[in-house]
């Protein structure tokens, strides 16, 4: 077969197969911008399963982009508690204001005006375009570059720029040939500017649950017969990535200081992970610390508990959360600090131990807080 026939039989069976496999989605079939973009920011880097509570939550508190973006960070901070890549709920708040006191209220219908808005890649502009305007542009993400690598047989590299240039160039030239089949069943009077809405939709879910990352669905795929990582036995081998994921591995030493009835918190504002988010005061160091005399010795533990009386409570031991760049694993020092301590750190707030819920924190210390985080009299 000619390079373009095993196109058409790419779009089209991925159509047929999608007819039969429609999996509904509350953000599906969806036309408001602010709705679709609100789905595909939370669903970055984030399984369905996942993100599906977090649109729902999402939608009935903000149900407009000028109710998100008038909404106090904290707020929208402690609504995305738990996702993860925090960032994003920062770019969504930032984007919500620019767009409603800068645009409006109103989303760019454009692709390049989607594009310039803070934390809209290539993909998710290109799914805010297709999915609420139907303009002719191909999403490219995770599934779709799994789906093409594995069915055209392509082993060049997706983390490079040539990569991302040649799977963006076939993705696009599926998506017209799609939109040319719509025209050709149209009949005679095609409305030319329309785009197949089913194309981008149906390529990310035949990646999602048939060419799926490790266990692909080969005997009972429609694309099987013109499948080249099928027919080489390839599935495992593609897509291929140059660069191996390197994470660097950080020791953090949380103090929980227990002063009066409340421990210390303070809002995590240093350019690094976990930005805006809350945090207990944190000592990093080089290596695992265990016993009683890390807390003794080190400078800066001397610094903040100075004079005052204090005892240790417990030491946990490490807990772990793995970022995609850097693997944390936290100690928590549970201290009890007598009435006359007093401290010069102006960023930290003393909270009572059961308002905590309050505030938004890194997964690894919420987790700490619901598991382990008992009343004092408990120990
Ligand atoms: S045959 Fe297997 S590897 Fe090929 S597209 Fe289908 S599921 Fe993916």
């Amino acid at each position: 077969m000619a390079t373009t026939d095993y196109q058409i039989f790419f779009t089209k069976n991925l159509l047929d197969w999608h007819a039969g496999h429609h999996r509904p989605m509350p953000w599906k079939g969806e036309r408001n911008p602010y709705l679709v973009w609100l789905s595909e920011i939370i669903l970055q880097q984030t399984r369905v399963e996942q993100g599906l509570p977090y649109f729902e939550r999402f939608k009935m508190a903000y149900p407009t982009v000028t109710d998100l973006a008038n909404a106090p960070e904290d707020e929208v901070m402690k609504l995305w508690e738990g996702l993860g890549y925090y960032s994003r709920a920062r770019n969504l708040h930032a984007t919500a204001k620019h767009i409603a006191n800068e645009l409006n209220g109103i989303f760019p219908a454009t692709y390049e005006g989607l594009r310039s808005l803070k934390g809209v890649g290539d993909y998710t502009a290109a799914a805010i375009a297709s999915f609420a305007y139907d303009l002719p542009h191909a999403v490219v993400d995770g599934n779709v570059y799994r789906v093409l690598s594995r069915y055209f047989g392509i082993a060049t590299p997706i983390d490079t720029t040539e990569g991302k240039k040649l799977f963006a160039a076939l993705a696009q030239g599926l998506l017209e040939i799609a939109d040319c089949g719509l025209r050709i069943a149209e009949g005679p009077n095609p409305q030319s500017a329309i785009v197949n809405p089913q194309y981008n939709q149906a390529i990310m879910d035949f990646g999602a649950s048939q060419c799926t990352p490790a266990a692909p669905r080969c005997h009972s795929c429609p694309l099987q017969a013109h499948c080249e990582a099928f027919k080489q036995k390839k599935t495992a081998e593609l897509p291929v990535k140059s660069k191996k994921l390197e994470r660097r591995q950080r020791f953090f030493n949380y103090l929980i200081i227990n002063w009066k009835g409340q421990v210390f918190i303070k809002k995590r504002s240093e350019k690094d992970i976990w930005q805006n988010l809350y945090d207990f005061p944190l000592i990093e160091t080089d290596a695992l610390q265990e016993g009683r005399l890390f807390l003794t010795k080190n400078k800066t533990c001397q610094t903040w508990l100075g004079e005052s009386d204090w005892r240790l409570l417990r030491a946990s031991p490490p807990q772990r959360q793995e970022l995609t760049h850097q693997r944390i694993v936290a100690t928590f020092w549970e201290l009890e600090v007598l009435d006359n301590f007093s401290t010069k750190e102006k960023n930290w707030v003393a909270v009572e131990r059961e308002k905590l819920a309050n505030f938004a924190f890194p997964k690894v210390i919420d987790l700490y807080i619901k598991q382990k985080f008992l009343p004092l009299e408990l120990f």
